[in-house]
């Protein structure tokens, strides 16, 4: 056999991953699931179990509640009742409590994706690298917006106790979704997992125990469409939130109208995917492969019509049937496979005879030459061409891995294919040319466009409907209006202080003498020595000394500047959401030391320590959930036209640091100029320098790349001369005396750095000023037009 030979037919061997850790968990609850209400386990009330399998070897997983309207009476109530606290409580306060949801999340992701692939049936890949990243994502940014809802929606107020109603395709996605922008706006919720999925959704309610959730924000309760419908209708609730198909989803509407409850609803799709002639094939290939097998085309957006240009018709399904022939179905918990089990015996019917339909109908079908498992739940990956565009495989939602491909000839005629439907979830267009594909894009009917790409998902881009797939977004700024109504007043007149732990400020008062401790300069990742051999001394209020610090010079700024500098290009491009975790890990770490640093503070400024550093906290909470919402615009320039307005960061700075508030200082500008993509020296408030290198023990557990901050510690001035005169800074803030100021400004005239004055004490400036000075806008103008 040649090496050749070897390579081309190399079989795949077994990759299961182990389903123990899952097993176990469902054992250590007896294979039982009660219903959680008010932060508790309860049985039903109507004593009634249901069963869900695996669908992928039908075999019993777990017996779980089935809850009775008087059940969803009880955790209606329970919602009522902590929305009095949940809703009082402050932004921030609810922010850690959504950072922790997702940190759990990640914590424990290996055991959701596990569980919810033996619950679901779809393939291992796709929860551990798809479905549960995104979840942890989702509560991230989230967790953000919670942060930033009192002065970002100011004037709105939550809404009450929601009802959601959520799907079996993507569980504990269609939770996130619902659950994540629900808490951060201040309001409880009573969730209705689908009955054939029930399994992460009560992991996920461990995981609000564990935490220290306030019982009653999140209610689950197991049951079926009659629990959905008990939800719907009862009347404590003030909004439901539904994700499912259009049948159900106009009962609900029906269900609701008149009552006053604000309704979203996200339903069927039919999506097009449009591949003109110039599109690059081998990629719109792979585009079809995660359009329509991708959760085994249980997808409420796969695309599931393919549009494919007359001319290039016959050779995209030669590719087509090539790359099909080679997909891989079968045990879901093998890394190795591609398309997994189908939910249940009654869907695997319902695509049966769908596909009898098509048949039926004259559209020509084609399967691979090889057989699905025998036992469990199983369909082919299956392409009809000559499908007519009024027949029904055209027209209905299959929910199963089945493609109808139609052909066209014009851009004109694609639209008016790509539009004939009586849905309008997503669309996907496959070009070379971005004039055609954009121009096509604003004429679609969808929620959604992908241009040569598809099924990308993100919790910062709202997702929803048009026409038939429902209304209502989820995701981005966007989706939090479904959660919040205006209110006369602002949130923050109600004066809410934080419930964290009421740190207070202690006087030290140590009987030992203190170790000596040394502090140096933080350059590139690590503590150096001061290249002057130096220190200088930090004095308390009362002239007590309480600690040295290096004296930075020249030469430790251009080090600290060439660091910044390597550092910035990875800085820059790594993704605003790692941006945003690796600022609230920091907020993490500090709080770990928050006593520490309280007391350092109160020495060095004689000011309630406790305070400064929950601001700070509050600080790097509210820089990490800028990092992935500081949004451009588009502008309406005149012409077919789209122009990006987008912020990008300004690349290395100098930061001179205000004498008063040390550690907030650093934390609300240095954090905040690090969330848009800046690298930084940072000389730390020269009267309290001691927090600042302190600190630098928290950047080295909280993988910040080594370069990003650098801090040099010095006399204020001097080390501002030389980062205004230096060449590769890119901006200078000082805050320091006005004798600095025109110092400052002179200097930067070499490279026509920008500068930003501010005083030596006094308030800091707000997030938006800083989030302005931190970034410049460039503009990308795109015209289009077929
Ligand atoms: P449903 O729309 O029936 O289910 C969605 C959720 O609503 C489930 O939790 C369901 O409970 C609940 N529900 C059912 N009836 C009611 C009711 N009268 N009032 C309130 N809630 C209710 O979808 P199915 O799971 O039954 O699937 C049926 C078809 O819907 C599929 O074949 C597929 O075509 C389509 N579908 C589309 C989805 C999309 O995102 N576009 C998602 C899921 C399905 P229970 O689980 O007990 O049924």
């Amino acid at each position: 056999m040649t090496l050749t030979e070897i390579m081309e037919t190399l079989p795949y061997g077994p990759a299961p991953e182990a389903a123990q850790p899952a097993m176990d968990w469902l054992k250590a609850h007896k294979g039982k699931f009660q219903l959680f209400i008010a932060g508790k386990w309860r049985n039903p009330a109507s004593k009634e179990w249901f069963t869900t399998i695996n669908p992928a070897t039908a075999q019993k997983l777990a017996e779980v509640a089935q809850a009775s309207a008087a059940d969803v009476d009880e955790a209606v109530k329970a919602a009522r009742k902590a929305f009095a606290g949940w809703s009082q409580t402050k932004g921030h306060v609810r922010a850690r409590y959504l950072y922790a949801m997702a940190r759990q999340i990640q914590k424990h992701a290996r055991l959701f994706a596990v569980l919810e692939t033996l619950d679901n049936g779809k393939p291992i890949r796709e929860t551990r690298d798809i479905d549960i990243p995104l979840v942890a994502r989702h509560f991230y940014y989230h967790a953000g917006w919670a942060q930033l809802m009192e002065s970002e929606l100011a004037g709105y107020a939550p809404l009450g106790v929601v009802g959601q109603i959520i799907p079996w395709n993507f569980p504990l996605l269609m939770l996130a979704w619902k659950v994540a922008p629900a808490l951060a706006m201040g309001n409880t919720v009573v969730l209705k997992p689908a009955e054939f999925t029930p399994l992460t959704a009560l992991l996920f309610a461990e995981i609000c125990q564990n935490i220290g959730l306030p019982p009653g924000v999140v209610n689950i309760i197991t049951g079926d469409g009659k629990t959905g419908a008990a939800l719907v209708e009862h009347p404590g609730v003030d909004k439901i939130a539904f994700t499912g198909s259009t049948e159900v989803g106009r009962i609900i509407r029906k269900a609701t109208a008149g009552s006053g409850k604000k309704l979203s609803l996200e339903l069927g799709g039919k999506s097009p995917f449009v591949v003109f002639e110039d599109a690059d094939l081998d990629s719109a290939v792979e585009g079809v492969v995660d359009a329509i097998w991708f959760n085994q085309g249980q997808v409420c957006c796969a695309g599931s019509r393919l549009l494919v240009q007359e001319g290039i018709a016959e050779k995209m399904y030669t590719k087509l049937r090539a790359r099909m022939e080679k997909l891989r179905v079968g045990d879901p918990l093998d890394k190795a496979v591609d398309i997994g089990a189908i939910i249940a015996p009654v869907q695997l019917q319902k695509i049966q005879q769908l596909v009898q339909k098509g048949v039926e109908e004259g559209a020509k079908l084609w399967q691979p030459s090889w057989a699905v498992p025998a036992e469990g739940c199983f369909y082919p990956p299956t392409l009809f061409t000559e499908v007519a565009p009024a027949s029904t495989i055209a027209q209905e939602e299959i929910f199963g891995p089945v493609l109808a491909a139609l052909t066209f000839r014009t851009p004109e005629e694609a639209v008016r294919l790509a539009n004939n439907t009586r849905y309008g979830l997503a669309a996907s267009i496959w070009s070379e040319d971005i004039n055609l594909a954009l121009d096509v894009a604003t004429q679609i009917k969808a929620g959604t466009i992908w241009i040569n790409s598809t099924n990308l998902f993100d919790a910062a881009s709202g997702f929803g409907g048009y026409r038939e797939s429902g209304f209502g977004r989820e995701g981005g700024k966007e989706g939090l209006w479904e959660y919040v109504k205006k209110i006369e007043q602002h949130r923050t007149a109600q004066g809410q202080t934080s419930s964290a732990r009421g740190l207070t400020a202690r006087a030290s008062a140590e009987s030992l003498p203190p170790i000596d401790r040394t502090a140096k300069l933080f350059i590139g990742g690590k503590q150096v020595r001061p290249d002057s051999g130096y220190s200088k001394a930090v004095y308390a209020p009362d002239g007590r000394l309480v600690g040295e610090v290096g004296l930075g010079n020249r030469k430790d700024i251009r080090n600290a500047v060439e660091a910044a500098r390597s550092a910035q290009e990875g800085w820059r491009k790594t993704a605003a959401h790692s941006k945003a975790q690796i600022l609230y890990f920091l907020a993490e770490n500090l709080s770990q030391r928050a006593e520490e640093f309280a007391r350092r503070l109160s020495e060095q400024t004689g000011q309630d320590g406790g305070a400064e550093v929950e601001a700070a906290l509050e600080a790097l909470f509210t820089a990490a959930a800028w990092a992935d919402k500081y949004e451009g615009l588009v502008h309406p320039t005149p012409l077919r036209n789209v122009t990006l307005a987008i912020p990008e960061p300004i690349g290395v700075m100098g930061i001179l640091c205000p004498d008063d508030q040390p550690l907030l200082a650093l934390a609300r500008l240095a954090g905040t100029a690090l969330a848009m993509g800046n690298t930084l020296v940072v000389v730390p408030s020269p009267l309290a320098p001691l927090s600042a290198t302190d600190f630098y023990q928290v950047l080295e557990t909280s993988d910040v790349p080594a370069g990003t901050l650098n801090i040099v510690t010095g006399e204020r001035d001097e080390l501002a001369l030389t980062l205004a005169e230096h060449d590769d800074v890119d901006a200078v803030w000082y805050a320091g005396p006005q004798a600095g100021w025109a110092l400052v400004e002179k200097a930067s005239a070499g490279n026509m750095k920008r500068t930003w004055i501010l005083p030596s004490s006094g308030p800091l400036p707000d997030t938006d000023e800083i989030l302005r000075q931190a970034t410049q806008v460039k503009n990308i103008w795109v015209p289009y037009g077929a």
